[in-house]
């Protein structure tokens, strides 16, 4: 489907979850998000009726997200659902990488064909710092599962301050380098004030080829992360949220005071 701007719009990202077993600094206070309710999160059907409907319309590429999306009960039932729709050719997941032990093969058995994984240190004592609770060796092993899992390709998400060129950004290149791994570098942003730069490796963050669409928890279809556009999928039903979600999608974005990473899942 083609917005105003006529860029071809294929990509759905889904947070899952604003819920997270991490608390890393740039992304959530220390004491974590006030959870959403079991009633305002959207149910799979919910979700698939969005998905559905996207697809139909020419989406063909599927993130899924969250907040930490391995903590979504029975995620693995929702990427089967999604991965069993005609015209999906593209599923990922972006997670923290924690849980990657537990679900790496089911997830890939139901159908994920790839992963992210956030990493930005290999030094143990930074990576507990950025994270607040996270146990670096879990993110290892979890690299290890999904890539005997089979899911493929797996790429590294590197959050900066600045620059690759900050030390926890050297660790991390290196690391990849050895473990023949793609890194993307996502510098720090501030959507409340305005802040968002390109992802360096990746495709986000540039308005002019931007083609995506953005599903939250709560059921808010959002055409963009740097404004407070949203559309609700249980006021305006799935068609029209995602169509005037399509049509209302801005040139570039601006600030958003609305948004933030956990809720929306970046
Ligand atoms: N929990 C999963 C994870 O961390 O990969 C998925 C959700 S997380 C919100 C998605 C991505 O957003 C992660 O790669 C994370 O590093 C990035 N992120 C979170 N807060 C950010 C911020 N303020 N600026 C830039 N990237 C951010
Ligand atoms: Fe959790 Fe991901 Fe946010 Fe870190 S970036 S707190 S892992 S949602």
């Amino acid at each position: 489907m083609k917005d105003k701007f006529n860029r071809n719009i294929n990509y759905l990202r889904i947070s899952v979850t604003d819920r997270c077993n991490l608390r890393c600094v740039y992304c959530m206070p220390a004491e974590g998000v006030v959870p959403i309710s079991h009633t305002e999160i959207l149910s799979f059907d919910e979700i698939m009726d969005v998905v559905r409907k996207a697809v139909s319309d020419g989406v063909n590429k599927i993130r899924i997200t969250g907040g930490e999306p391995l903590v979504r009960k029975n995620i693995v039932e929702l990427v089967r659902m999604i991965a069993e729709l005609e015209g999906v050719t593209d599923l990922g997941m972006t997670t923290n990488g924690i849980l990657l032990p537990k679900y790496a093969n089911e997830l890939k058995k139901a159908g994920l064909q790839r992963v992210n994984i956030s990493l930005d240190t290999t030094d143990p004592i930074r990576y507990k710092e950025i994270t607040r609770l996270g146990d670096i060796d879990l993110v290892y092993k979890g690299i290890d599962a999904a890539r005997n899992a089979g899911l493929q390709p797996i790429k590294i998400n590197c959050v900066i301050k600045e620059s690759a060129l900050e030390p926890d950004a050297q660790l991390v290149a290196e690391y990849c380098k050895q473990n023949n791994l793609e890194i993307r570098y996502i510098r720090e942003m501030d959507l409340e004030n305005g802040r968002f730069w390109k992802v360096q490796g990746g495709d986000g963050g540039d308005c002019k080829t931007c083609n995506r669409l953005r599903l939250t928890s709560k059921g808010m279809i959002k055409p963009c992360l740097f404004s407070d556009l949203e559309y609700s999928v249980r006021a305006l039903g799935a068609t029209s949220a995602l169509e005037t979600a399509l049509n209302e999608k801005p040139k570039r974005g601006t600030i958003s005071r609305k948004n933030n990473f956990s809720g929306v899942g970046g």
